[in-house]
């Protein structure tokens, strides 16, 4: 601690670049501080530092499982952020003078780099602007923020004497009740369950947070509610949506896309209050919407969509601007290659030329190369194993693909099964194709299209939650729904660049699973790239890493031979 404060009396009020020296490890009281890495200037995104508190007197059933303790990492991280509000006082001076940060989690709980839980430590990530008085060191400022607010924080958030051990205890027993229910959906013979009394709706369009005040709780229909015993919750109860075709029915603004958003959000686990805490789905579920414009790389869509204008084949598809159609066909295909169980597709975000195709457009229409997403649900399951739950308002012909109805009739679900058949047998509709779809063929995609420099730097790197930045190309990501946050963004964007940097030519799945194996043995510290700070990251899914992947504009892909 003294040498910090001696070395800030030397630099005070020389350029900004003398705050270097600050770089390295200083012993207070109750922790060490790290600095890892300082800014070039108060402008420049802030210095990297971490906390490391001198022994971990937390309860050790708090962080007993690997489960436990990612939820343990999530709620101290969320401490911290809550006591740097409280603590700090920020804006010390020019650009980001005096502002103290951590990776900002989401509704969502995912292991991040942002918190280490140890047997012997809590190590805590974060960033700091080092304060400027225009471009020089301003240290009294540097004082304040390092030697007083910090050590606030570090008291406040990461020992157990600053920390409600009650509401850590009910967090990680929440996540671990969450993990449990969402393992028991395949041996269930389910794809999803939506607890009684989950609150569904959010604030609104922009944000996750929950609609507080009107929001009609869940309450499952008595034909698909299903009793589930967990750890720590004990008995619940709530509807389980079976393996198939699942249809959402109802009017316009009944809740059919906000059941079906919940269902999307179900592969992530929620922290308490977000209504959202036992709503589960299979892990590797997709939602699946038209995107186009999106350029889509020697994609296997024959499954969808057979010969293209010019006789072009659709076996080895690349377009820089797909259709609605054409790309939601392409977001199909690309699921089943990293690999998907359950499907979820709403009518609101779709191409209705994939959706469907009226006896009338079937007749009139001869050179019809797209097979609707009609004809494909059942063999999907059937052939494939791979469920869909569908969110239908005005297309009736879903209903003789469907095993099972959900009708939502003023936020309530019903089961609307039979009374669908009695109608699907008063009003009959072919529903064409064979019967049968086939895995598309997997791709070899090659590194080497993928070009990170820009100037004299190679880049890779997570720009906000939507946008990766690959040498000069800018990857979008907007209509990737189920990316929660820029930390994932940002860690994808790394997988990528290590990628681009090996120079091969090598499967999607096998970039993929790779990337998940690495993660699984180093952690996500080991996509930093450098010792200590490895930067704000949390961990994605196979499925978004492997989406990022197919949006990039200049990749070169191949089919595989079967
Ligand atoms: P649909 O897809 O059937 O047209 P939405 O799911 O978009 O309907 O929901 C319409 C509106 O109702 C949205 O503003 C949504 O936030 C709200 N809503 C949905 N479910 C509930 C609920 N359980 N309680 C209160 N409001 C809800
Ligand atoms: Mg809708």
């Amino acid at each position: 601690m003294n040498r910090l404060r001696s070395i800030l009396d030397r630099i005070d009020r020389r350029g900004y670049g003398a705050y270097k020296d600050l770089q390295g490890s200083y012993d207070f009281e109750r922790f060490t501080l790290t600095i890892d890495r300082v800014q070039r200037d108060p402008f420049a995104p802030p210095s990297l530092i971490r906390v490391r508190t001198r022994d971990n007197r937390f309860d050790p059933a708090l962080f007993s499982n690997p489960v436990r303790k990612f939820a343990l990492e999530d709620f101290l991280t969320r401490r911290v952020d809550a006591a740097i509000r409280k603590i700090v006082r920020g804006n010390r001076g020019s650009g980001g003078s005096g502002r103290v940060e951590i990776q900002r989690p989401s509704q969502v709980v995912l292991p991040r780099t942002s918190m280490v839980v140890h047997r012997d430590y809590v190590e805590a990530r974060m960033a700091v602007g080092l304060p400027a008085r225009g471009r020089t060191v301003d240290a009294r400022a540097a004082r304040a923020v390092l030697l007083d607010e910090l050590p606030k924080v570090v008291g406040a958030s990461l020992v157990p004497a600053g920390v409600d051990e009650e509401a850590a205890r009910f967090h990680v027993e929440t996540i671990e009740d969450a993990e449990r229910l969402r393992g028991m959906l395949p041996s269930l013979g389910l794809v999803a369950f939506v607890a009684d009394g989950a609150v569904l709706p959010r604030e609104s369009g922009a944000s996750d947070r929950p609609l507080t005040g009107g929001a009609v709780p869940f309450e499952s229909p008595e034909e698909l509610r299903v009793t589930v015993e967990l750890p720590n919750r004990g008995e619940i109860t709530g509807m389980g949506i079976p393996e198939g075709v699942t249809l959402i029915a109802g009017g316009g603004f009944h809740g059919k896309s906000t059941l079906l958003e919940a269902l999307s959000w179900g592969v992530y686990d929620h922290v308490p209050g977000d209504g959202r805490e036992l709503v589960v789905t299979r892990e590797d579920a997709v939602k699946i919407r038209a995107e186009d414009g999106r350029s889509v790389a020697g994609v296997d869509i024959s499954g969808t969509i057979g010969e293209l204008p010019g006789g072009r084949t659709t076996e080895n598809f690349s377009t820089p601007n797909a259709s609605g159609s054409t790309s939601q066909a392409a977001n199909i295909a690309e699921a089943l290659e990293v690999g998907t169980s359950l499907l979820l597709v709403d009518e609101d975000t779709s191409a209705t030329n994939f959706m469907i195709r009226d006896e009338r457009m079937r007749e009139l229409v001869r050179k019809e190369p797209i097979t609707p997403f009609v004809d494909l649900a059942r063999p999907l399951y059937n052939t494939l194993g791979v469920s869909t739950v569908v969110v239908i308002g005005g297309v009736g012909a879903y209903l003789d693909v469907a095993d099972r109805v959900i009708l939502m009739e003023d936020y309530h679900p019903h089961d609307a099964t039979d009374r669908a058949r009695e109608v699907t047998e008063r009003f009959p509709v072919k529903i064409e194709g064979d019967g049968h779809v086939s895995l598309p063929k997997g791709r070899r995609v090659r590194a080497t299209s993928i070009d990170l420099r820009r100037g004299r730097r190679e880049t890779a790197r997570g720009k906000g939650l939507s946008t990766i930045e690959l040498g000069r190309e800018r990857v979008d990501l907007s209509y990737v729904e189920q990316l929660a946050e820029p930390g994932q963004t940002e860690a994808i964007a790394r997988i990528i660049g290590e990628f681009a940097s090996s120079g091969k030519s090598r499967a999607v799945r096998e970039v993929v699973e790779a990337a998940i194996t690495g993660l699984e043995t180093g952690g996500l510290d080991s996509l930093g790239g450098f010792r200590g700070h490895p930067g704000q990251m949390s961990l994605p899914r196979p499925q978004e890493i492997a989406a990022a992947i197919n949006r990039i504009r200049s990749l070169e892909a191949t089919t595989e031979r079967h």
